[in-house]
């Protein structure tokens, strides 16, 4: 039903639906139908739905139509938990703004030197996009103000969470003009983001995006029982034959993944590894290659792969079975993106394999099937 929508149903400029256009999508995600409506009415809001759903413009949309343009001075706050996702927000942001005239944006993350972030800051901009650490060093040296904000979105409000922001976060929120929206965008709402609304938000309306919507309909998913030392064999015949464009492999460790990217470039195929050991200058350039396509294996842990989004990915290889059943939905939540279909394909390799999957296919209420190797024998 919601997918009928069309974004021009929303009441959004046109020069955002230009620049929606531009972009390629041609319709609202479910998240950002159901949402974007309520921001742009003035509510407060608590948006609930996985990764890859579109979170990102369902607040970056009203957000950039929100904020008026004369004035140059910050009036949206964006809290994201990494510097990695709080760049591809405001990359977002950019794209959605270009045709709307004065709007300006800047992205304020730890690690990097002040200067330039306070010298964007000067200039004045509309839309500050940054990690919660940062944020609150820049209020503290008075090089944001935050008077005129008067909506502010805690985006991955769950990791923010996780990664010890609380305090932060809480400091910022009461800092803020009273008069404001409040935003949470989660894939998750654990109890303690619960009681944060409660705290700072007023009548927030809902919107909850259920899981089973993307993952299970989405994703076809089968495994395969492999000895350990077959993988390699078996996932490139895959490859071959079923000739994949993207591709994501997820190992358990930074070993592995290293170990399985030289085998499989040993095997003739193009891949990379990303793991929590390269710089943000290496992470980036790996993510670039994958898009545009001179690349076509990424093989990741979950850390490194977490919020990144690349888009037409269409199998996910759990060549280690995932430790936890929230990161196989992670990382099969990697393919079958915005609509589109895709596949996951794990490898089963003993009996405590055997009984992890059970453990998935409880968590998902999902049954896994079953495949035999392209050629039985010498695979299992
Ligand atoms: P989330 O924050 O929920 O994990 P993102 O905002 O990162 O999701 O979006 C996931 C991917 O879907 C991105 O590649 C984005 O460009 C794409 N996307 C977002 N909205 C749409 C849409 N309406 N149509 C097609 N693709 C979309
Ligand atoms: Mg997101």
């Amino acid at each position: 039903m919601e997918q009928e929508l069309l974004f021009s149903d929303l009441g959004i400029s046109d020069e955002i639906l230009k620049a929606v256009e531009d972009m390629g999508y041609t319709h609202p995600s479910p998240i950002q139908a159901q949402t974007i409506p309520f921001l742009l009415a003035g509510h407060d809001v608590i948006g609930q739905a996985q990764t890859g759903t579109g979170k990102t413009a369902a607040f970056g949309i009203p957000i950039i139509d929100l904020v008026d343009a004369s004035i140059n001075k910050p009036q949206a706050l964006i809290l994201c938990p990494t510097r990695e996702l709080a760049v591809q927000v405001e990359g977002e942001i950019v794209k959605l703004s270009r045709h709307k005239r004065g709007i300006s944006s800047t992205c304020i993350y730890g690690g990097e030197a002040i200067d330039r972030q306070i010298r964007s800051l000067r200039k004045g901009v509309q839309i500050v996009v940054g990690t919660p650490g940062r944020i609150m060093d820049h209020m503290e040296r008075r090089t944001l103000n935050l008077d005129h904000v008067s909506l502010i979105v805690l985006d991955e409000a769950d990791e923010m969470l996780d990664m010890g922001f609380r305090e932060d976060i809480e400091t910022i929120l009461s800092e803020m003009p009273k008069e404001r929206q409040t935003v949470f965008f989660s894939a998750t709402m654990p109890k303690p983001i619960l009681d944060l609304t409660r705290k700072f938000q007023t009548n927030p309306e809902i919107v909850k995006v259920l899981r089973k919507e993307l993952t299970v309909e989405n994703v076809s998913q089968a495994y395969y029982e492999v000895k350990p030392s077959l993988r390699i064999e078996l996932m490139t015949r895959l490859m071959n034959l079923n000739q994949f464009k993207l591709s994501v492999v997820f190992c358990n460790t930074k070993r592995a993944t290293d170990e399985v990217t030289e085998a499989l470039i040993s095997k003739g195929i193009m891949a990379e590894a990303l793991h929590g050991d390269l710089s943000q200058a290496q992470r980036t350039k790996v993510m670039n290659k994958f898009r545009k396509g001179s690349c076509s294996v990424m093989v990741a842990t979950d850390v490194a792969a977490r919020g990144i989004d690349v888009e037409n990915v269409e199998v996910v290889f759990n060549y280690d079975l995932p430790l936890d059943e929230e990161n196989y939905v992670h990382r099969i939540g990697r393919t079958g993106r915005a609509g589109k279909s895709g596949m996951a394909i794990s490898f089963v390799t003993g009996r405590k394999d055997t009984l992890r999957l059970k453990d998935l296919e409880r968590f998902i209420k999902t049954t896994i099937s079953r495949m035999d190797p392209p050629s039985v024998g010498d695979l299992v």
